[in-house]
């Protein structure tokens, strides 16, 4: 009897390649601003006991207070729309930051309720926190999202399959291409649009992460050294940047610089579209209908 686990050997992921489509207008690539705004729900996921631990949780509540309003007021300054992923949870406690979000007519997408991260052991407990998200997004915004981020980065076919049947069009939370692609659920129907993140633009890496680890915190300079260099190749190959944001980090003085400097370099470039998340999604499902279109394989 082997002692190796019995894992057949194939693609953890069935989809077909990423599609050969052109972005509109000319574009030669894509920008997917996105904020993640956890408040303190990622800080609750991480050990529900830090309810009472006040100061832990102020970095979360940074975001109602300070962050969020400032990204808002400085994406209304250059009239970019952007995609915000918001937990049921934060929707519920901090409804007035929401609404502001919504009045200013980004997009909301879907980020779980309490921001548990999903396994494939806990299925009956992440259909839970997909549903109680989408009711409480719909009572408090009147919003039903197409877009869906996974909290902490994790996701299953189970969950991708529920996530699609709840009319969930596009997921943003793989991190194994550089162009959006359809995914392929396990039982051979189509699941939702990926379009997949680029670690490199997940500013918690840079700026948060000395709570529980010993790094420090990274200067604008090498942040923004890193983040141009990205973007000079995934231009140079037509592909898709997908930012990861938090507010309680780029909502920050010093951090919003960064975010300010790095789409001022984006869109002076002329050729870089960006959208927010749904927009590629359906611009991408329109690519799917065309005639011209055709699948990798
Ligand atoms: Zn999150």
């Amino acid at each position: 009897m082997s002692l190796i686990p019995d894992v057949p050997p194939r693609p953890s992921n069935r989809a077909a390649p990423a599609p050969d489509f052109a972005w509109p207008a000319g574009k030669r690539c894509a920008v997917f601003n996105s904020f993640d705004v956890d408040s303190e729900s990622a800080w609750i996921a991480h050990d529900v006991t830090n309810v009472d631990r006040l100061v832990t949780m102020s970095f979360g509540g940074y975001e109602a207070r300070v962050g969020v309003p400032k990204i808002l007021e400085y994406l209304r300054s250059i009239e970019l729309k952007s995609t915000f992923f918001i937990p049921g949870w934060v929707v519920e406690a901090h409804p007035k930051m929401c609404e502001a979000i919504v009045k200013d007519g980004h997009e909301v997408g879907h980020h779980g309720y309490l921001h548990k991260r999903p396994d494939p052991g806990d299925f009956e407990q992440d259909v839970e926190e997909v549903d109680r998200a989408l009711e409480a997004l719909k009572r408090v915004l009147g919003v039903k999202p197409v877009g869906y981020r996974a909290p902490s980065g994790e996701n299953y076919d189970g969950l991708l399959k529920h996530l699609r049947d709840r009319g969930i069009l596009y997921s943003s939370s793989w991190r194994d291409d550089i162009r959006p692609y359809r995914h392929r659920l396990r039982d051979g129907s189509d699941g939702p649009i990926e379009l997949p993140v680029n670690m490199s633009f997940d500013d918690w890496l840079y700026g948060l992460s000395n709570r529980y680890s010993p790094r420090p915190m990274f200067p604008k300079e090498h942040v923004l050294s890193i983040w141009n260099g990205e973007l000079d190749q995934t231009r140079e190959w037509g592909g898709l940047v997908t930012m990861v944001l938090h507010p309680q980090v780029t909502g920050r003085p010093m951090r919003l610089g960064i975010f300010r400097d790095f789409i001022a370099r984006a869109r002076g470039f002329g050729d870089v579209w960006l959208p927010t998340g749904e927009a590629i999604a359906r611009h991408f499902m329109a690519a799917e209908k065309l005639e011209t279109y055709k699948p990798a394989n």
